[in-house]
């Protein structure tokens, strides 16, 4: 089925997409279309915050028509295929849409399968995920209702959104259990795959302290390979050793596997012989490196810097600016730094707020002003403030 051409044309309508498509409406470009199948659009950092019991359900979710800029036509379909000779993407309805310029940021998919019975405990009267709008008040409905016994809270290995947003959930539980005087009666299991808790001076030190301090036992180097949700039973390798244990669990808080959508892998953009299959950008322009047209920003590029919203903020101001100097002919005059963010809530009212580059070497945007140190005021800005100015200003394609 023949359908549509448009000069630019965006493969989904989350957080990049929609920013990305309100910036290139304002920079000029008058017909740009965004392929998104989802009726909701959510403000994922929020998930964490009402895992913890800091926010409510409701205020991370509004309609995907509230937040189409104006002026950018919503096409209410998925992409299926990208054919970068033809310039033609295929939607799941069969039609077919021509492109002048073409950015594809469906973000990541949740392999719940990749961990035999993770689906099913996730599902059952113990377990929960953030990761999961639907799941995140079960989370916190699990972990308030804890007096006693073992909570086990995982993060998988590889690349995931924000990937100290595992942690999140547990601190503000932890602070919770001890206002409540049952944290003593709580074991508390951090199970992380990497040999450190995060990975940036500086903030491991904050996090280190904090652990210590709410007595979680961290479990660095390994990972949940297995539950029986029946018997509340997670299965924890040591990668170092491959020595499996058995733990049971009277809570457990899971981050799924994730990875690059798998039609998404299956089209010529990921790098020949990349099996990730995320979109085979240069990390600096966001430009494809075989094909020019084609523009990749956010969770599905293949970008070297941690997956967060805070990183495509600059992706995308990086990215509209290249593209519409590629469309006058112009050099591209824009590079991607790097830069990363990761807002960890270690208390129901403090923050240790981490940015850094591709290397996990600190960036801080305020320079000489410790934002990694456990701090009140960087809670405010975290909960109160980002929400406004993500459905205010980067969503309406102004921050
Ligand atoms: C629990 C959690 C906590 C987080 N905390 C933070 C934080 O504190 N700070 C921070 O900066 N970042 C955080 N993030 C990460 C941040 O939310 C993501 O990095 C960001 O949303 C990525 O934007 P994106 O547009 O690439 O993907 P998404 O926002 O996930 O959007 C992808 C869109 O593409 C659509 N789509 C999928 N497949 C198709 C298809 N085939 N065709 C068309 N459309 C499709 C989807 O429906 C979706 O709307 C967190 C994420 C989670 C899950």
């Amino acid at each position: 089925m023949a359908g549509q051409n448009h000069d630019v044309l965006i493969i989904g309508g989350g957080n990049a997409g929609v920013s990305l498509a309100a910036r290139l409406h304002r920079y000029g470009i008058k017909d740009v279309a965004v392929v998104e199948p989802g009726e909701q659009h959510f403000y994922q950092p929020l998930f964490s915050h009402i895992a913890g019991g800091r926010a409510k359900a409701a205020e991370a979710v509004r309609t995907q028509s509230s937040v189409m800029p104006p002026g950018v036509e919503w096409i209410r379909d998925s992409a299926v295929d990208v054919d970068p000779a033809a310039n033609t993407v295929t939607l799941a309805s069969g039609r077919r849409l021509g492109f002048g310029h073409l950015v594809v940021c469906p973000g990541l998919q949740l392999d719940w399968a990749g961990i035999p019975g993770l689906a099913e405990a996730v599902h059952s009267a113990a377990g929960a995920s953030h990761y999961d709008f639907g799941l995140a008040a079960k989370s916190w409905a699990l972990l308030s209702g804890l007096t006693a016994g073992t909570a086990v809270f995982t993060m998988p290995s590889g690349p995931i959104k924000c990937g100290g947003a595992s942690q999140k959930p547990m601190y503000l539980a932890c602070d919770y259990w001890r206002r409540q005087g049952v944290l003593q009666d709580i074991r508390v299991l951090m199970v992380q795959p990497y040999p450190t808790v995060f990975g940036v001076p500086g903030v491991d030190e904050e996090l280190r302290r904090k652990i210590a301090e709410y007595g979680i036992e961290l479990r660095l180097d390994s990972e949940l390979v297995a539950v029986e949700a029946a018997a509340q039973n997670a299965v924890i390798r040591d990668n170092t050793t491959g020595s499996t244990e058995q733990l049971h669990y009277d809570v457990l808080n899971a981050v799924p596997p994730q990875s690059a959508p798998d039609w998404l892998k299956a089209t010529e953009l990921p790098a020949p012989g990349d099996s990730g299959g995320f979109v085979d950008v240069d990390p600096q322009t966001l430009r494809h490196t075989r094909f020019p047209n084609i523009w990749s920003l956010g969770d599905a590029a293949a970008t070297t810097n941690s997956k967060s919203g805070g990183a495509l903020r600059k992706q995308t101001k990086v990215l509209a600016k290249n593209l519409v100097a590629a469309r006058e002919g112009k050099p591209l005059p824009e590079k991607y730094d790097g830069y990363s963010v990761c807002p960890f809530t270690v208390s129901r009212s403090t923050v240790v707020f981490a940015e850094f580059d591709d290397h996990y070497r600190p960036m801080p945007s305020v320079p000489k002003v410790p934002t990694w140190k456990e701090s009140r005021a960087s809670w405010v800005v975290d909960r109160d403030i980002f929400p406004q100015v993500y459905w205010n200003l980067i969503l309406k394609g102004r921050a």
